[in-house]
């Protein structure tokens, strides 16, 4: 997704659980992966060219180090953790054919995109589960507007170019893909709720 839309939806979904210094370094950690630095073989930060397991992987050792950093003295290092992961949980939606596959398993009459189930488990394991391929150079010339047309008159379907739903203009998908990213957001927030000591909860969230 687009990094104001990666703000917006972090902000929406995190913003009442944590103080604003946390929310800040939770905000700049997410940012950051999408740098040219994260960017460049770092598929598994975004769900890039298929690399399904390998974004669940990171997703998971994320966590693991958000419960590791608030076991040691200092903070920081668990919110840029934490930040980093939701990065890629938001990815997830907008780079892989999950919102397709919601939508087709209710095909005719899809519901609200508010209604988006964002961890339903048959999904996440279907043999059909895929993301977006990057086909160099034509995925990088669909990031410059005048040419965008133009790569995506020749790049196959399973492209970055033409699966990704990063923003409004990719339709109504995208109001899926924001949706569900938005419920996993605070999803991944539970999940560290449960686990978390109360002593830890309240360093982490810094409230
Ligand atoms: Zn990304």
């Amino acid at each position: 997704m687009l990094i104001p839309i990666h703000e917006e939806m972090t902000c929406e979904a995190l913003g009442a659980h944590f103080s604003q210094r946390a929310l800040e370094v939770i905000l700049a950690a997410n940012r950051k992966q999408d740098a040219l630095s994260g960017q460049i073989g770092h598929d598994e930060f975004h769900f890039d060219n298929n690399a399904i397991e390998r974004g669940m992987a990171y997703i998971n050792e994320q966590r693991g180090l958000v419960i590791a950093s608030l076991l040691s003295p200092g903070v920081l290092s668990a919110w840029v953790a934490f930040g980093r992961l939701i990065h890629t949980v938001q990815d997830f939606y907008s780079h892989t054919n999950y919102v397709s596959l919601w939508l087709d398993a209710h095909d005719g009459t899809p519901p609200a995109p508010s209604e988006i189930d964002p961890v339903r488990k048959d999904l996440i394991e279907s043999q059909k589960l895929h993301s977006g391929r990057i086909y160099l150079p034509l995925d990088a010339l669909y990031f410059i507007p005048f040419l965008r047309n133009f790569s995506l008159g020749l790049l196959p379907k399973d492209s970055h170019g033409w699966m990704n739903l990063d923003s409004p203009k990719q339709g109504v998908r995208f109001e899926y893909a924001r949706a569900a990213a938005i419920k996993r957001t605070g999803y991944e927030f539970d999940i560290l709720k449960k686990i978390l000591t109360p002593e830890m909860f309240t360093k982490f969230t810094d409230i």
